[in-house]
């Protein structure tokens, strides 16, 4: 008899606390059984445990799981199954609290690094974590449900998904075509960047989802087409040639009527900085994988931040060279937002007229004659977006549907039409040559000058004509506490203790373990920084090296690993530079 099973019997009926002897190894043959944390009571939180299938007997092929991408793709894979496969052992005990609750990670529409299932690269072991809800009868053991579950149900699970020999024919497939798709994935993200496209979206691709709260592909929505003029081909080693519609790099506008599908075009954008599933609609959609969305964040905070290029001469008489506030309005906050994301390295912005402050954006002619430049303390956004480009190679993609002065400066100009893609550069062109854009700047000498047209000419008016990044930026994270509690409210952020970390605006983040992960990666720098002035960038490199090489797990210190998934340096940076103050 198995020593687990000898300590269950032991155990029985006695006072919940007792399942705390439980911690440990058992060896099942195929798998190891790790108890790693166990719940204090029925009501807690469940217990932590995991599995760790010897290569040996997980028996898969090794080019499957052999380079980062694959891994990952191949990780994905295990855990789908592993959880769906949990779901239906779990049951609902006779006993008290979460008696009987069996469940591991479920991923959403994203492939990405998790935590919940991890496999080793030389030995081919591969490790699930999941928690199960130790069964009680009021508040004593209820050691013959546990033993049901660790015995006779869960072998079967594990053995289900994690060991190669036991997959059918058709899940055999499956399983190689996830990971030919991530390694056509792979291929696609390199050729849009390399030759000179900021993002690409395959015909047939569908863009919209279900719903608000679901991430599903809509039923019924109308096809991605590109059209001629955009159109691009690609050799994928898998699928073969695939066809689409290539964003080149520079100022691209998305305009067109109400409702006729900008804004899902641009939050397809967003969402594909990450590959997606098979089936999602949206697998061969690519975007920057350092595309940032830029929006107004009324009341956000910002600390030190040199937000001068879109901001000078407040009437409070504050620096913006280095400027701090608890609450700022929409043009400063979109300002912080973009110069936060400059810092970290973006090099596209993805903004949608709908979720930005006007006035950060755009200053119209009537405007600019009335209140004049000198008088305004913001270069909108329409004079810096050719400047940024040009200087700095930051592409941006934008949604303005009301706003024509944007034609100007645009390299490209896609109209949405019925949710159908057209290119009208030539014509936008055309129309914009009417109506010379006349705008006001300030010359280095601080005169006020009038220019026409073109960003070229405006890019002499500004101020700072050159755009200057500081890569050196310096937070202080607080000294850390004795101890930490983190509580994750989905997407919208987290309590830090009793500091609520209001992340909703970063709307890139892709679930509540990327939100734990980033909360983790907070604590670990505070941990490690607290009470010192660091560079940001040396902050951002330092998670960013241990997530790569010990992956995501290594932002937990001791004890059991919860379930995270991994995070971009640019959402990282700003919870630092929310939380910072
Ligand atoms: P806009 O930003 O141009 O006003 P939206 O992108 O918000 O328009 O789209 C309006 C509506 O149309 C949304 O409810 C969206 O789900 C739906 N929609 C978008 N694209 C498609 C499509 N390709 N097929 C069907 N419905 C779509
Ligand atoms: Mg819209």
């Amino acid at each position: 008899m198995n020593r687990l099973q000898s300590e269950l019997r032991r155990i029985d009926h006695r006072g919940y606390p007792a399942y705390k002897d439980l911690r440990g190894s058992y060896d099942f043959g195929k798998y190891i059984l790790n108890i790693e944390h166990i719940q204090g009571d029925p009501f807690a939180s469940p217990s932590s445990l995991s599995v760790k299938i010897k290569g040996k007997a997980a028996g898969f092929p090794k080019e499957y799981y052999n380079g980062y991408d694959r891994k990952t793709a191949f990780e994905d894979f295990i855990l789908r199954r592993f959880s769906f496969f949990a779901a239906g052992i779990s049951f609902k005990a006779k006993g008290s609290g979460k008696s009987g609750m069996v469940s591991a990670s479920r991923p959403g529409q994203e492939i990405m690094e998790r935590s919940a299932c991890k496999v080793d690269e030389s030995t081919g072991d591969i490790i699930l974590r999941f928690v199960v809800g130790f069964p009680a009868g009021g508040r004593s053991i209820d050691a013959g449900e546990l033993e049901k579950i660790l015995f006779r149900l869960l072998p079967g699970v594990v053995e289900k998904s994690g060991i190669f020999k036991l997959f059918t024919e058709n899940e055999k497939v499956k399983l190689k075509e996830q990971i030919e798709l991530s390694d056509d994935q792979k291929t696609l993200r390199k050729a849009v960047g390399e030759n000179g496209f900021a993002a690409f979206i395959a015909d047939g691709s569908i863009l919209p989802r279900e719903s608000g709260v679901s991430e599903r592909p809509m039923k019924n929505a109308v096809l991605f087409k590109s059209p001629e003029s955009m159109r691009v081909t690609f050799e994928l080693p898998h699928k073969g040639k695939i066809t689409g519609m290539g964003i080149k790099k520079g100022v691209t506008l998305i305009v067109g009527g109400g409702y006729h599908g900008k804004s899902t075009l641009l939050q397809t954008l967003e969402k594909s900085v990450y590959p997606h599933i098979a089936g999602d609609g949206r697998e061969y959609i690519v975007t920057d994988a350092t595309g940032v969305k830029l929006r107004a964040e009324d009341g956000r905070s910002v600390k030190n931040e040199d937000i001068s290029l879109f901001i000078r001469n407040l009437p409070n008489g504050k620096d913006t060279k280095n400027f701090s506030t608890l609450d700022a309005s929409g043009s400063t906050s979109q300002a912080a937002n973009t110069i936060e994301a400059l810092e970290a390295g973006s090099r596209l912005f993805l903004i949608d007229e709908d979720t930005s402050a006007t006035n950060f954006m755009i200053r119209d002619e009537l405007m600019e004659r009335v209140i004049s430049a000198a008088k305004e303390p913001i270069v909108p956004f329409i004079k810096r977006v050719g400047q940024l480009y040009r200087q700095r190679g930051i592409s941006t993609i934008l949604v303005a549907g009301s706003c024509g002065a944007f034609f100007h400066v645009a390299d490209t100009v896609i109209q949405m039409d019925r949710y159908m893609p057209k290119e009208i550069t030539k014509a936008a062109k055309e129309a914009a040559a009417d109506y010379p854009l006349k705008m006001h700047g300030i010359s280095k000498d601080g005169m006020c000058i009038e220019c026409t047209d073109n960003s070229q000419n405006m890019d002499n008016i500004n101020e700072n004509p050159e755009i200057e990044i500081n890569g050196e930026r310096k937070v202080k994270l607080p000294k850390s506490d004795d101890r930490t509690k983190i509580k994750v409210m989905g997407t919208d952020g987290f309590l830090y203790n009793k500091t609520n970390v209001d992340l909703r605006y970063l709307e890139q983040i892709t679930d509540a373990e990327q939100m734990l992960a980033i909360s983790k990666a907070l604590e670990y720098l505070i941990k490690k920084y607290g009470g010192k002035e660091i560079s940001l960038n040396l902050l951002l490199g330092d998670i960013e090296n241990l997530m790569e090489k010990k992956g995501v797990e290594a932002l937990t210190g001791r004890g059991s690993v919860p379930d995270m998934s991994r995070p971009r340096r640019f959402e990282i940076a700003g919870c630092i530079n929310r939380f910072v103050k």
